[in-house]
């Protein structure tokens, strides 16, 4: 696990209730998303799973990597949902006999997208876990699981990872020092996003230009405004990046707010105000995450928000 940048505490707890044979049967990660709660739950996999210390090199390791490994299974989402139907083939996966006779693993990524009849197929995997089975929920909305769920499993808080950390990381991978910095500061304390931006130069000049719209867009009469949103609102990831980005940005403005630093176009507004405008947008991130409710409308009123 020594590949894993940041959550050093997370990773000691893994290594320490492996090394001591007290795994327990039921994990649930909770953090923001591309912090590096799934890798993590990946790396804790092989480390179980691996003859050879988690070496990365051997078939068990590789089949993990390749998602083909007989002994871990993983589902996500399609649509913004998570069958049943899935969550009866997670049961019956575990059941079965581990292939290395180590254990089986069953990794569920953003599994506050289970429905009500998934959530309780997975308590009654919970109230009876099979021999030598580990499940890892993973989450970025924990409140969406029930709380008897979470009365069951063991839950593992995750972090951003600090700037430094992340800035290290880059410059050991070969990255120069100021682009180490910019990337660093970009990808605010999420490794995964920060691995993106080095190797997607795009990514990256969308995100500054995001940031330059931003630092205008209080100029922006409505329909400019509006006209923006009917340009991304189809593209569900482009509007979690944009969301992402907006976050950030205003999070960025509060703190120079706190500290009475210059918060350029955004001077005249209040700490209140940004704090709102803050909330405005995880809100429509949760909506457009996790309801049907019309994406563009969604992004308008964000948008008249601001
Ligand atoms: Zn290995």
């Amino acid at each position: 696990m020594n590949n894993i940048i940041g959550h050093e505490k997370q990773k000691e707890f893994l290594i320490k209730v492996f090394l001591n044979k007290k795994i327990p049967h039921a994990f649930l990660f909770v953090g923001e998303d591309m912090v590096g709660k799934k890798t993590l739950a990946f790396a804790f996999a092989k480390l179980i799973l691996c003859d050879n210390n988690a070496c990365q090199a051997c078939k068990t390791c590789t089949d993990i990597d390749k998602r083909i490994s007989p002994d871990l299974y993983f589902v996500s989402d399609e649509n913004n949902n998570i069958e049943i139907d899935k969550i009866r083939a997670v049961r019956e996966f575990l059941r079965l006999k581990s292939y290395s006779n180590k254990k089986k693993i069953a990794i569920i990524d953003n599994a506050h997208l289970m429905g009500n009849d998934a959530q309780n197929s997975i308590l009654k995997l919970l109230e009876e876990p099979p021999e030598n089975s580990i499940l890892i929920l993973i989450t970025s909305f924990k409140e969406m699981i029930l709380e008897t769920i979470k009365s069951r499993v063991q839950e593992i808080n995750f972090n951003k990872v600090s700037r430094k950390e992340i800035e290290e990381y880059l410059i050991s991978k070969g990255t120069d020092k100021r682009e180490a910095e910019e990337i660093s500061i970009f990808s605010g304390g999420k490794v995964g996003q920060a691995i993106e931006f080095l190797n997607d130069v795009s990514k990256r000049e969308f995100f500054s230009k995001t940031i330059k719209y931003l630092e205008q867009i209080k100029d922006q009469e409505f329909d400019k405004r509006f006209e923006y949103v009917k340009e991304i609102y189809e593209d569900k990831e482009v509007v979690f990046e944009v969301l992402d980005i907006f976050e950030r940005f205003f999070r960025k403005l509060m703190f120079l707010k706190i500290f009475n630093k210059d918060s350029g176009s955004f001077k005249d507004y209040s700490l209140l105000e940004i704090k709102n405008i803050i909330e405005e947008i995880q809100k429509t991130k949760y909506y457009f995450n996790n309801t049907n409710t019309n994406k563009k409308l969604l992004l308008e009123n964000l948008m008249i928000n601001i």
